[in-house]
């Protein structure tokens, strides 16, 4: 085994961590394990884990029926390629999220990643317009604030700003934006909000295949709640111009935002869901992309009368195994409880922060708390402030913001929220 510091050292001499640099790099922390809401470091502390690994972990770490899950499948086949063969946990798994998600959504594909599954998405969208006969329809209609993935196609539909457009001029596809929903969840509705996107959705309709949005909670492009009315609105903005709406669930599926999938918070369905993160509990990579029949069959009656993409692990069975297992552990407990009890947590543990000076604005929706600042944290310094109150929360921007695993007992959530309060407080 390597020591601490033998690890760290190989780690800055090969390794790229996400949005780092080779030069003069922030540190990161070696883990030795991790169990339930608990990481343990390799110099034996141990952190509430506050970040889910990026909103994946909902059932905590290890938990014994996942594990299970895998060892079954382990023994029985780890991979096989899914061009021409199939296997039960990618047939069993299809019908499940095919039941689970919002009516009408059929058609299922796998692939590897969250930003793959919406490439998968678009394509699906541009393939499905020109079976149509409408191959001028080519573009993409977007929100400001949002995230939708790293890969090209993903990357042009995020936020032009905190996605670093300018970076990739020329490579990037140009497509279109529109303003940020900005009534919030809870506050009044107004038409007016989604005024600016109608006008041009009408003006370019000729051309738009489709409206990708995250519903209800932009993610990592802000960590932003917005009114359910809206996307409601952009449903029938969308079937009346022969538009397609692609809702990027990847954070939001599975709970979070405490429906299963947050579409239901307006009762829209959309012709093509994306779906990762906390599909298989966090065990590893999978992510899914679902459509509709007349979409499929669409797509399935042009040119060339197939889909046009087809990753090498496509359907991975241990993969699907474990999404299995997670869905099935999380419709059987009450997730709707242990969700709503961490919000109404969230709400307690980080109220004291409103009366801060450093913060703008705290926000609660489902298992999601943030705390907005008014300045930027410091990347260098932040992390070992809540590595030594013995939590792991990490910062980006203006936003400290926690999605702990719905198992998160209220005590540990306290303790959490506690570490927050006192790291912003202790801010300059
Ligand atoms: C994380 C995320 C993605 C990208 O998923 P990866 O698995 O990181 O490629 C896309 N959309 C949303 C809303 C996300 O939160």
């Amino acid at each position: 085994m390597l020591t601490a510091d033998a690890l760290i050292a190989l780690d800055r001499a090969h390794v790229f961590h996400p949005y780092s640099t080779f030069i003069n790099p922030p540190p990161v922390f070696p883990v030795a394990s991790a169990r339930g809401v608990r990481i343990t470091l390799s110099d034996g502390r141990e952190l509430i884990d506050g970040m889910s690994s990026w909103w994946s972990v909902i059932h905590g770490y290890n938990a014994p029926a996942i594990n299970a899950a895998l060892h079954d499948q382990i023994e029985r086949m780890s991979h096989v390629m899914f061009g021409g063969l199939t296997h039960e946990p990618a047939v069993l798994l299809a019908e499940t999220l095919a039941r689970i998600t919002p009516p009408g959504l059929e058609a299922v594909f796998f692939a590897d990643s969250g930003s793959v599954s919406v490439e998968v998405a678009i394509k699906m969208a541009l393939q499905c317009q020109i079976s149509r006969g409408k191959p001028a329809k080519r573009r993409l209609l977007t929100v400001r604030g949002g995230y939708h993935g790293d890969t090209f196609g993903a990357m042009a539909v995020c936020d032009p700003v905190t996605g670093m457009h300018s970076l990739f001029t020329g490579s990037l596809s140009q497509q279109l934006f529109a303003p940020r929903p900005a009534v919030r969840f809870g506050e009044e509705w107004s038409n007016a909000d989604i005024a600016e996107l109608a006008t041009l959705l009408v003006a370019q309709a000729d051309e738009i295949a489709a409206v990708i949005v995250e519903p209800i909670v932009q993610g990592a492009g802000g960590m932003w709640f917005y009114h359910p009315a809206w996307l409601t609105a952009l449903r029938a903005l969308c079937d009346a111009h022969d538009v397609l709406l692609i809702a990027d669930e990847i954070a939001t599926g599975f709970g979070r935002s405490g429906k299963l999938f947050a579409c239901e918070h307006s009762d829209v369905a959309p012709d093509i869901l994306c779906l990762g993160k906390a599909l298989t509990g966090g065990y590893m990579t999978l992510a899914a992309t679902l459509t509709t029949r007349a979409v499929a069959e669409s797509i399935s009656s042009g040119e060339p009368g197939v889909f046009m993409h087809g990753p090498t692990f496509m359907a991975n069975p241990l993969a699907c195994r474990a999404a299995l297992a997670s869905i099935e552990l999380l419709l059987a407990g009450d997730w709707q409880g242990r969700v709503a009890a961490i919000a109404r947590g969230l709400q307690a543990g980080l109220a004291p922060c409103r009366e801060l000076p450093q913060v703008a604005d705290v926000r609660v929706l489902g298992a999601i708390g943030v705390v907005e600042l008014k300045r930027p944290v410091d990347m260098r310094t932040i992390p070992e402030a809540f590595v030594s109150r013995g939590v792991w929360v990490r910062p980006f921007g203006r936003l400290v913001y926690v999605m702990p695993a719905y198992i998160m007992s209220p005590d540990d959530l306290a303790t959490l929220c506690r570490a927050i309060v006192e790291v912003v407080h202790a801010l300059d």
